[in-house]
């Protein structure tokens, strides 16, 4: 301490000079390259162009250059389209709830004016002259007319000049074109019919004519194998319509090419989209990333664009809805695929197996106290005991809407839980208690287990085991609530190893037939598996 008043730095309040206020917002609107490039891409749109040429250099740190087709500006449009919140596409503050082109805030080129040099070259009707439009820095330089055919070019040089810092902040040239490269993508998948070039620092990286389908225009982009995998998902409600492709399940990997979400056309990230499809895929992908694009359409009116200030998150009215509409969908194709990888549909399965009932209720056999055999019409089928009663109870926990029937321990169990599982405990008690285990806090760390959900086989180990995983829970993909389903399915299914009696193996087959998704367990692994008699004749060369 110098003995300085703490207030001697105190320097007075004052207004940011205009020339710094502009700056600072356009810097928000267009934080990096990749952001300029998708508002100019989205304007050459809005304009009705089908052709849109785009040049790059350093990264688009250096230039930014897009030539489009549309319909031009006149000589007074092009002076108020640099202005700020300038903009011909909303009238009244009412138009901000219907809006239906990609722009309709008038920021983005005054923003990409006020931190560039910038140069516009426009013409709105062939025969005439053009208009050529130099700015600096946000202040108009020079007006003149200029040769361009039909359609706008719009220059960016030397972006963030006059805000260094913000430039610095900037990373490689590599890193800045390949997010301007997926942006480009993200709008050429979604107008197919529009024909996009890009170059950069001289070299061609893409050239996209129109296509005849996005399905096409995929295959132009992303890597074959995948697009031609691709299953089609086509649903309608009178609210919403979804269109577009999602991976086979098997198909998923560890990474993915391509996980797209379009709202009326406008690429953005959703996390309820996300977690929908994740959710649809359901935990036969295990913690695989599946390749999807989904092209959601909707009144404009339920659509919130204004959310987010470059508008890449959309709201859509009712979160809940989507999220149970997307993942219905996205149910229904992997489900239908599934069975019909496994050999038939699982209600067609569940009836060749009915038909069998006389013949089947003393036919279970279990193989090494882990493996079930039943003979069905077409065949036999071998089911992992384990894995099936875990996917059993794990749509029982996940189907119960509200309590979970529990079942009480004779003895209740005491745990002592160290630090992550106690605030991991804390954090879920009400959800623990809805799924059936009745646990209340005794002292410091230590907790009383009285319940168990009913039907599943927990001890005093499985107990503790499931409270040794809490912790993991939370990071749990799918969410909190199928997390915790899995384990505790997990820890209170059947062992493999476990004996079993005829009525047992009946009930786990019954049991598993009426399951949504019988062929597999909540992680993913298999739960059935079937051998046909075909397949047995041509081992034993029967043909
Ligand atoms: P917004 O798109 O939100 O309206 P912009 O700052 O992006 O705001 O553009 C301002 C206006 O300039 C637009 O409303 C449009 O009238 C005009 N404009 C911008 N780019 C083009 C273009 N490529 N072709 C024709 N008109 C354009
Ligand atoms: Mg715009």
């Amino acid at each position: 301490m110098t003995g300085e008043t703490p207030t001697s730095g105190r320097k007075p309040v004052r207004e940011l000079p205009p020339d710094a206020v502009r700056r600072i917002a356009a810097g928000e609107v267009v934080a990096r390259p990749a952001a300029a490039v998708k508002e100019l891409i989205e304007n050459a749109i809005d304009a009705g162009a089908d052709d849109i040429r785009l040049e790059l250099r350093g990264g688009g740190k250096d230039l930014i250059k897009i030539t489009d087709n549309g319909w031009g500006m006149t000589r007074d449009d092009a002076r108020l389209a640099v202005a700020r919140y300038a903009t011909s596409k909303l009238g009244t503050a009412d138009d901000l709830r219907h809006v239906a082109t990609f722009g309709f805030r008038g920021e983005a080129l005054a923003s990409i004016a006020a931190v560039s040099r910038f140069t516009l070259v426009t013409n709105h009707n062939e025969a005439g002259p053009g208009t050529k439009l130099e700015v600096e820095g946000g202040d108009i330089r020079a007006i003149a007319e200029a040769a361009h055919p039909r359609g706008t070019t719009v220059t960016a040089r030397m972006l963030f000049y006059n805000l260094p810092a913000r430039r610095s902040f900037l990373k490689s040239d590599n890193y800045e074109l390949r997010l301007i490269i997926e942006t480009i993508r993200s709008y050429a998948v979604a107008f197919p019919s529009t024909r996009f070039e890009t170059v950069a620092d001289g070299r061609v990286v893409h050239s996209l004519p129109p296509s005849q389908s996005r399905r096409e225009r995929l295959l132009e982009i992303y890597d074959r194998k995948v697009v031609e995998g691709f299953l089609d998902v086509d649903v309608r409600n009178p609210m919403l319509s979804l269109h577009g492709f999602l991976a086979e399940p098997s198909q998923a990997r560890s990474y993915f090419d391509v996980q797209g979400v379009y709202f009326n056309r406008r690429p953005v990230t959703s996390r309820v989209v996300l977690r929908a499809v994740y959710d649809g895929y359901g935990p036969v992908i295990g913690s695989q990333r599946p390749d999807f694009v989904l092209f959601i359409d909707t009144d404009p009116s339920r659509l919130d664009v204004n959310v987010h200030p470059t508008k890449q998150e959309v709201r859509f009215a009712d979160d809940r809805f989507l999220f149970d509409f997307v993942a219905e969908a996205v149910r229904k194709v992997v489900r239908t695929r599934q069975s019909a990888t496994v050999g038939a549909d699982a209600a067609l399965f569940q009836e060749s197996f009915a038909g069998e009932g006389a013949e089947t209720a003393h036919g279970f056999w279990q193989l090494h106290n882990g493996y079930i055999f039943a003979q069905v019409t077409s065949g036999y089928v071998i089911v992992d005991q384990h894995a099936a009663h875990e996917r059993i109870l794990f749509e029982e926990l996940m189907r119960a809407s509200r309590q979970v029937p529990q079942q009480g321990l004779l003895f209740p169990i005491n745990l002592e839980l160290n630090a992550p599982q106690y605030e991991a405990y804390e954090q879920l008690a009400a959800r623990i208690a809805r799924m059936g285990i009745d646990a209340k806090a005794f002292s410091g760390r230590t907790i009383v287990v009285e319940t168990v959900p009913a039907g599943s086989y927990m001890g005093k180990d499985e107990i503790r085991g499931f409270f040794e995983e809490l912790p993991s829970v939370s990071s749990d993909r799918a969410g909190v609530e199928v997390g915790l389903a899995r384990l505790l399915a997990c820890k209170g299914a059947i062992k493999f190893g476990q004996r079993l009696s005829q009525p047992e193996m009946e009930s786990l087959f019954n049991r598993l037939f009426a399951c949504q998704e019988p062929y597999s367990c909540p992680h993913g692994r298999p739960a059935i598996i079937r051998i046909t008699t075909d397949e047995l004749n041509r081992r034993f060369d029967r043909t």
